[in-house]
């Protein structure tokens, strides 16, 4: 039985308990996946059908790709396809019987609502890692630019031997400040790790 943190009273607590008890509540948080988030990974999977085909799934505990064409009134082809997408990242779940008349396979289908707050971790954690190279990348380069509107920044080796004229436009590359965009990298690094808990 885990105890119920809220009738804990902090000070009866030893230091590691509190930090367990605080890492659960983040894991409680995180494995938490509200309606708002759930429609929005299901539209990245297939669009308005998968939102459609997602609200189904979330009414009952398992169903077929029939009954959910059906209720739905997308095409069979079209929610399989979908459905199996969604299998793809194992944000649904699936059992296969056989009909007893025809001898087909019915497949049931199952939203794995704890799947998804993984998932929804996991792109986090990419999003996090493509930020940080992105940062380095701005920490260790100094850029020159045209201003011209399309144009490239270009490193400054890549300038020197351009001999500062841009490659597009041909315009004088002058030295671009990159500081705001630094900030703003490191601004946004240090919020996903916070809410990652790194
Ligand atoms: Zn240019």
């Amino acid at each position: 039985m885990k105890p119920n943190p809220q009738t804990i009273s902090i000070t009866d607590l030893s230091l590691v308990d509190l930090n367990m008890w605080k890492s659960g509540v983040q894991v409680l948080m995180l494995t938490f996946v509200d309606d708002k988030t759930l429609q929005k990974v299901a539209e990245a999977f297939g669009g308005e059908e998968a939102v459609q085909i997602v609200n189904v799934l979330r009414g009952v505990s398992e169903t077929t790709d029939d009954e959910i064409a059906q209720q739905t009134e997308i095409r069979l082809n079209t929610v399989r396809k979908i459905l199996y997408k969604l299998y793809d990242h194992s944000l649904v779940g699936l059992r296969r019987s056989r009909d007893k008349t025809t001898g087909w396979f019915i497949f049931h289908w199952r939203l794995q609502l704890d799947q998804l707050a993984g998932f929804i971790l996991n792109q986090k954690r990419r999003v996090l890692e493509k930020l940080e190279t992105r940062l380095t990348y701005e920490q260790n380069h100094d850029f020159y630019y045209c201003g011209t509107e399309g144009c490239k920044r270009i490193p400054f080796e890549e300038a020197m031997e351009l001999v500062f004229r841009c490659p597009t436009c041909t315009k004088l590359l002058m030295h671009f400040d990159n500081e705001k965009l630094k900030t703003s990298l490191q601004e946004r690094v240090e919020a996903l790790r916070k809410e990652l808990g790194e």
